[in-house]
């Protein structure tokens, strides 16, 4: 990823703004791209027929004020009651509103190291302090540090992103059990995996489920994201995010994909999970040190890996991958890499295909 600092010291803006640099993720085009984890396979049929169907006819009016038709459907989907739904402009626009409805300016976030960059940087949106607490060396987070100080808000992801490993029932009740703030469980790429901690929420006050239509569901461009809590806790996200935040054709593609499209998106589920076990025994066969993946990405520690990652885009087979520098090195993999790796979307098989051929190719240029 590069970033890229767009204009001199500003003036007026609130002085937490000052660290913060623009998101810039390498978004050149790319015949295959397996960059950002979204589905490969594109938008399910029903949601596709009502995006070309029913656009027009939505661009001209308000959606609904706070996404009821849609929360109704998620319910549904998710077997609970829909006063325990919020929606967002994607999950990211939740996690920003929660982290924003939770905590006052000055309070403080905490994370495991590897995750999802995007909480620091809404921290610091929203004046608050960060602090990452290190995996362990088997990707295991370290509950009596994350606890320890009482932090307004605990961010947890599983399956996590980049590292693909869920964090343990056991260790997610600990969190729970020892936090006096607000606990997050980004289950962004649930759909991938074999455990939830949604059944949590009834017995917790403070829980928060995250979750998005970005991966699974092929609505990446739509914007569509929701999180399951007690009702109390997502009316108090209602607030902090404002009315009118999900369009209305998203709304219709996302209710759409919700009731006609399950057995697409289950046939997609499968295949990618399917796909995702060849890759990871490809690149162990390569002699890569690949941690078993419960999503849809496989997590490879390679050193050097940015320059991996720019030569197999600009290649013969044009593969974009993502690539990391700096991670922690909380693993023996990591270490070796020096903190490096690429991230690998799971797609159909021939785009693995590919993706292993121009990994070899510039394996041999960089070695
Ligand atoms: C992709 C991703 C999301 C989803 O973001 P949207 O804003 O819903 O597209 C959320 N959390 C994690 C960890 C992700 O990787």
């Amino acid at each position: 990823m590069t970033t890229t600092d767009t204009s001199p010291a500003p003036l007026y803006a609130r002085a937490a703004y000052r660290g913060i640099e623009l998101y810039a993720p390498d978004r050149r085009p790319a015949s295959i791209d397996l960059s950002d984890n979204t589905n490969r396979w594109g938008v399910p049929p029903g949601a596709l027929r009502e995006l070309r169907d029913a656009g027009v006819a939505l661009a001209s009016r308000y959606p609904a004020v706070y996404s009821t038709p849609l929360k109704r459907t998620l319910a549904d989907y998710a077997g609970v009651h829909p006063s325990m739904i919020v929606t967002g402009c994607g999950s990211d626009d939740v996690l920003d509103s929660a982290i924003r409805a939770f905590a006052e300016p000055g309070d403080r976030v905490v994370m495991s190291e590897p995750s999802f960059p995007m909480i620091p940087l809404f921290a610091a949106m929203n004046g608050l302090e960060y602090s990452g607490i290190p995996l362990s060396s088997s990707y295991d987070i370290d509950v009596e540090s994350l606890v320890a100080g009482e932090p307004r808000i605990t961010y947890l992801c599983s399956p996590n992103n980049p590292t693909g490993t869920t964090v343990a029932r056991a260790a997610i009740k600990a969190v729970l059990a020892g936090a006096r703030g607000i606990v997050i469980i980004d289950e962004a790429y649930v759909e991938f995996s074999d455990s939830t901690a949604l059944d949590l929420v009834s017995a917790y006050d403070n829980l928060l489920i995250v979750r998005t239509m970005s991966k699974a569901f092929g609505l990446a461009g739509l914007r569509v994201g929701y999180a399951i809590g007690a009702p109390a806790l997502v009316a108090d996200i209602e607030k902090s995010r404002g009315p009118y935040k999900v369009s209305g054709l998203a709304e219709r593609a996302a209710i759409t994909a919700l009731t006609e499209d399950l057995d697409w998106v289950r046939e997609h589920i499968g295949l990618t999970i399917a796909n995702r076990q060849r890759l990871v025994a490809a690149l162990r066969a390569r002699g890569l040190d690949v941690t078993p993946s419960l999503s849809n990405f496989v997590f490879a520690p390679v050193s050097r890996a940015p320059a991996v990652a720019r030569r197999m885009r600009e290649g013969a087979h044009g593969v974009a991958v993502r690539a990391f520098e700096g991670l922690r090195p909380v693993s023996a993999a990591l270490q070796a890499s020096g903190g490096c790796a690429l991230r690998i979307s799971v797609g159909p098989w021939p785009e693995i295909e590919s993706a292993l051929a121009a990994f070899d190719e510039a394996m041999a240029v960089c070695e």
